[in-house]
């Protein structure tokens, strides 16, 4: 019989849900482990991830390829389950990973579904209760224990873990919900949400869209109002018919947007040919003599992009007055990237934002606002770059919180 009083109510069976219910069920076997999801197919993120093969983890994680909370803080719970434990989790349930030169882990069967299978048949052998789809619509605490409810009925747990994710890809069932959960039992979110890992936009007539299909290795900057780089990236990097897309736009998206909502002079410029500087660049063109500046350009960018960029400029003959000179270097080296916007929610890998880890036990993840409750995931005020940091934060925070959750409740469970 389904019992509607459970000892701990996991919200949300993504990355971080399934992780904290695994640790929770193992740790304490004797605990009644409910995993709520509104989603009738569970896993759908983990299914798209990594173009279908789900880039697991990184070979090297550090606080330095996250941003949001402060680097010490998010530091605080990665090193309790760094990259290695993920290997050998994934291990101990069948699955091997493999890395790639880019320091990015796969499993060996390049196959997104092998990772899910394993999440959930680890949680079936723990004992984890799977409910879905049931949808969770509020949260309440009332005394000593949490009051859960949705159009299913309701639940009462004595402690509560909020996995809902953030708002990307809304339809996947991360519609956002648990932001509002969250502020209801007593937590702030920061200032800011706004999608990250998100595709950038340029005006519709730019003429950069003219060269959608191309992809290139590039190095985008970021410049504040006062001059100063906050960040680059080089990567490979996508032309589209609505903008810029690919690893190295996606990996400045939340600095650029974040940045500019800051200080609207902040600037993203592109340098088409990454190994070479503006300087180096000038030097070449000078070096040149008689030729014509499309063979230095025909050298390094595809025929199709090299005449294109010539074209927005006034340059006609091998001869380049100063001024025509410094026109191209800009045009090739240092480019200001005139953004539009980004694609938004419906194509951002994750959220930027969510709750303070300021507002969290760092050692168990527990709330300072709600005993009992805890916060895991994408839900948390920490995002990652491209490689497979986002699941590492899942994977870490879900191992911390379900390692400690259960701790309290030893002696007397309602099983
Ligand atoms: C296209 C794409 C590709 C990606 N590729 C990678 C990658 O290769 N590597 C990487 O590290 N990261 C990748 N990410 C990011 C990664 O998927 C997320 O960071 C990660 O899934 C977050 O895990 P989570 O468990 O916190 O949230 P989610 O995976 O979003 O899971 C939240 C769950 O909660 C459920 N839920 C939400 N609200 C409620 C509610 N009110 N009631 C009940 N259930 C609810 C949802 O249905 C969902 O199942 C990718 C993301 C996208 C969108």
């Amino acid at each position: 019989m389904t019992s509607n009083t459970v000892d701990i109510a996991i919200v949300g069976a993504g990355a971080a849900g399934l992780m904290t219910a695994i640790w929770a069920a193992r740790r304490h076997p004797d605990q009644h482990v409910v995993l709520l999801d509104g989603a009738r197919k569970l896993g759908a993120k983990i299914l798209v991830a990594g173009g279908g093969r789900c880039n697991v983890t990184h070979h090297e994680v550090t606080a330095a390829a996250f941003a949001g909370a402060s680097r010490k803080q998010i530091q605080r719970v990665l090193r309790r389950f760094d990259a290695s434990q993920t290997v050998e989790f994934f291990k101990q349930q069948g699955v091997t990973l493999k890395q790639e030169d880019t320091g990015k882990l796969f499993p060996t069967t390049d196959s997104a579904r092998t990772i899910l299978n394993a999440l959930l048949k680890a949680a079936h052998v723990a004992n984890v209760d799977f409910r879905h789809p049931q949808r969770v619509e509020t949260v309440e605490k009332i005394d000593d224990h949490f009051v859960i409810t949705g159009d299913w009925g309701t639940l009462q747990a004595r402690k509560v873990v909020l996995a809902t994710g953030g708002r990307s890809i809304p339809k996947s069932g991360s519609d956002g919900h648990g932001y509002t959960l969250a502020k209801g039992l007593g937590h702030s979110l920061t200032p800011y949400l706004f999608p990250a890992l998100v595709p950038l936009t340029l005006p519709k007539t730019h003429f950069l869209s003219q060269l959608s299909g191309i992809t290139l290795p590039a190095t985008l900057a970021l410049w504040s109002g006062t001059n100063k780089r906050l960040q680059t990236f080089t990567n490979s990097t996508l032309i589209t018919h609505f903008g810029l897309s690919g690893p190295s736009v996606l990996d400045v998206s939340r600095y650029y947007l974040d940045a500019k909502q800051a200080d609207p002079a902040t600037r993203l410029t592109v340098n088409w040919i990454p190994e070479i500087t503006s300087e180096q660049f000038e030097q070449a063109l000078l070096g040149l003599g008689k030729k014509q500046p499309i063979s230095l350009l025909r050298q390094h960018l595809p025929e199709r992009m090299a005449t294109l960029l010539l074209a927005q400029t006034d340059i006609a003959g091998a001869q380049l007055t100063k001024l025509q000179r410094k026109q191209l270097v800009e045009l090739v080296t240092r480019y200001p990237l005139p953004i539009s916007g980004n694609r938004g929610y419906n194509y951002a890998e994750v959220t930027a934002g969510g709750v303070p880890l300021a507002e969290l036990n760092l050692k168990t993840l527990e709330s300072k606002r709600c005993p009992g409750l805890y916060i895991v995931g994408e839900l948390c005020d920490v995002d990652g770059r491209i490689g497979g940091f986002n699941f590492q934060w899942a994977w870490a925070s879900g191992y911390v919180a379900g390692n400690s959750i259960g701790d309290a409740l030893e002696t007397t469970s309602t099983r």
